[in-house]
């Protein structure tokens, strides 16, 4: 993917506006759109790198670290009892955007977030055979 065709490259390029709250050298971040809760955030690469699986370690580092500077500010400055971090990779798993990012979301006592699954207790023998594939 080109830049041109990065909606995320062009807000890191300053083509496209966006309210950015946080930068450094290699990272961005910026107020996502359509919040989920009242300040939802996204960090992101300055550099392309399309999701969880292609991004360069100390890339991923750099972002990791800038998700958690911009939720250290969540509980004092918004009032946020709690945040997520949420990485969407791949269609399957909701990613919408092909340029890396997480989803910073804080949380708010009462707010209409739910768990998108419904914990069950799982069979322990197929827990033993997928770990058993993850090894
Ligand atoms: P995902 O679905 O995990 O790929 O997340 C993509 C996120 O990017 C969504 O929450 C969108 O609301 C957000 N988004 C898309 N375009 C923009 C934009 N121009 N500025 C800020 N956030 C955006
Ligand atoms: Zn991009």
């Amino acid at each position: 993917m080109n830049d041109e065709d990065c909606i995320f490259c062009r807000i890191v390029a300053g083509e496209i506006p966006a309210q950015i709250i946080d930068e450094d050298e290699r990272t961005l971040a910026f107020m996502d759109i359509s919040p989920a809760t009242r300040g939802h955030a996204l960090a992101v690469p300055r550099r392309h790198a399309r999701d969880l699986l292609e991004i360069e370690a100390s890339e991923l580092e750099a972002v990791v670290l800038t998700a958690q500077r911009v939720a250290a500010r969540m509980p004092e400055r918004l009032g946020a009892a709690g945040v997520n971090l949420l990485n969407s990779c791949g269609p399957a798993a909701w990613q919408t955007v092909f340029h890396f990012h997480i989803h910073v979301i804080p949380r708010y006592e009462g707010d209409p977030l739910r768990l998108p699954w419904i914990p069950h207790e799982g069979d322990p023998d197929e827990i033993k055979a997928t770990a058993e594939a993850l090894r």
